[in-house]
C-alpha cells in the first residue's frame, strides 16, 4: 500500500465530518515550519532567503500545538528550514502523535543518523527525506558535497530501525529524467515505503531560471508518470494527469496552509502576501477567489503539489474514488 490504512481512515472520517457539516472551505494538510534555520543552502530554496532576516527566530512548542488545534487536519507536514535543528523537536513529535496526528516529517537527511535514537518507529509517523537526484547532481542542487551519501546513509537507517521512509523530490528545469529514473530505482531497491515527485517551486526569492514553465512540467512529466507501477510513487494519479496535462484542476490554497514564526502564511506555501496571527483570520481574511481563479500572474505557471492535490479531494467523482483506492493497493 503506497499509504497506510489508517491515514485512509482519518482523512475519511475527516471529509465525512466536513461534508456533515457543509463546510465548503477547509484544509487537509498543516505544514508547520517550526524554524527557518536550515544546515543546507540549497539553490532552488526560497524559505532561508524569503525569511533570511528572521531564521533565529522559532516558534515555542505552545504556538506549534496550538496551531495544530487552530487546523484541526488529520495530517501535519513537519517542516522548515530544517525541523530536526528546532529545539523542542522530539516532544513536538511525542505530542502530536499523542494526539492521532499523523506526521509527515519533512528533512534533508543530513542530521538522522544522528538524531534517530531520539525517535520511536511508529505508524502514524514517516520520514520524509529531500533528494533531488542520484549522488553527483543531488550534490550540485544542494551546494554540499558528500550530502547524498548522508541522506542515503540517514534513509538507510532509518528503514532498518523500522520507521516508514518516504522521500521527496523536486523536479527544476535541468533535472534530468533519466537520472531521476536511476534514483528511483536505488530508492525501490532500498525499500522506501513511497516517493513523492512534484514540479519546482517558483518562489519570489529565488532566481526564476531554475523553475519550469507549465509546458516544461507536462514535459516532464509525461515519463515520470509512466513509472507509477515500476515505483512507490506516492504523488496523486489525478494530480499527476494536471502536471502532464491530461485533466485541469484549480488551485485550492487553502488546503494546505503553512504556519511558521511569523505567522499563518496567505495565501498559500509559495507566495506571500501576509501573515496572520490565527487561522481562522487566515482564513477570513484571504481573497481566496482571486487565487483560485488563476488570475494573479505568479499563478500563471504554478503547478505545485500543495496547491493542487487538495483539488483531487475538492473536485474528486465517484470514478476517481475508485481509482484512488485501487492505486493504493496496486504497487
Ligand atoms: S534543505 Fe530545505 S530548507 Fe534547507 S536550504 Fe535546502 S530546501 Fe531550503
Ligand atoms: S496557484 Fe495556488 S499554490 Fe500556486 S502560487 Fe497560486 S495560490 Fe499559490
Amino acid at each position: 500500500m503506497r499509504f497506510p490504512l489508517s491515514l485512509y481512515a482519518s482523512m475519511t472520517r475527516y471529509l465525512l465530518e466536513k461534508k456533515l457539516r457543509g463546510e465548503e472551505r477547509f484544509p487537509l494538510v498543516l505544514m508547520l515550519e517550526p524554524t527557518h534555520r536550515c544546515n543546507l543552502t540549497c539553490s532552488g530554496c526560497g524559505r532561508i532567503r524569503e525569511y533570511h532576516k528572521t531564521l533565529h527566530e522559532e516558534m515555542t512548542l505552545e504556538d506549534c500545538l496550538h496551531s495544530v488545534e487552530e487546523a484541526k487536519t488529520p495530517v501535519v507536514t513537519i517542516t522548515g528550514g530544517e525541523p530536526l535543528l528546532y529545539g523542542e523537536i522530539s516532544s513536538l513529535v511525542e505530542a502530536l502523535l499523542a494526539r492521532k496526528k499523523h506526521i509527515y516529517f519533512c528533512t534533508n537527511g543530513l542530521l538522522l543518523e544522528e538524531f534517530l535514537p531520539r525517535f520511536q518507529p511508529h505508524s502514524r509517523f514517516t520520514w520524509n527525506i529531500h533528494l533531488d537526484g542520484t549522488e553527483k547532481i543531488h550534490d550540485q542542487i544542494i551546494c554540499k558535497e558528500g550530502g547524498f551519501r548522508k541522506a542515503l546513509a540517514g534513509l538507510k537507517g532509518a528503514k532498518k530501525g523500522g520507521f516508514r521512509v518516504s522521500t521527496n523530490t523536486t523536479v527544476y528545469r535541468e533535472t534530468n529524467v533519466d537520472d531521476l529514473e536511476i534514483l528511483f530505482q536505488e530508492l525501490t531497491e532500498a525499500r522506501v515505503d513511497g516517493i513523492l515527485v512534484a514540479p519546482g517551486f517558483s518562489y519570489e526569492d529565488v532566481h526564476q531560471q531554475v523553475f519550469l514553465t507549465r509546458q516544461e512540467i507536462m514535459d516532464k512529466f509525461r515519463r515520470i508518470q509512466t513509472w507509477a507501477k515500476r515505483f512507490p510513487i506516492i504523488s496523486n494519479p489525478i494530480y499527476l494527469d494536471f502536471v502532464t496535462g491530461k485533466r485541469f484542476l484549480q488551485c485550492t490554497p487553502w488546503g494546505n496552509p503553512t504556519r511558521n514564526p511569523q505567522g499563518w502564511k496567505s495565501p498559500c506555501y509559495l507566495i506571500t502576501d501576509s501573515h496572520y496571527g490565527s487561522f481562522s483570520e487566515l482564513m477570513e481574511k484571504t481573497d481566496w477567489e482571486h487565487y483560485v481563479s488563476g488570475k494573479d500572474p505568479r499563478c500563471a505557471q504554478c503547478m505545485v503539489h500543495c496547491g493542487f492535490e487538495p483539488t483531487v479531494v475538492r473536485q474528486m467523482t465517484g470514478k476517481d474514488l475508485l481509482r484512488m483506492i485501487r492505486w493504493n493497493v496496486d504497487v
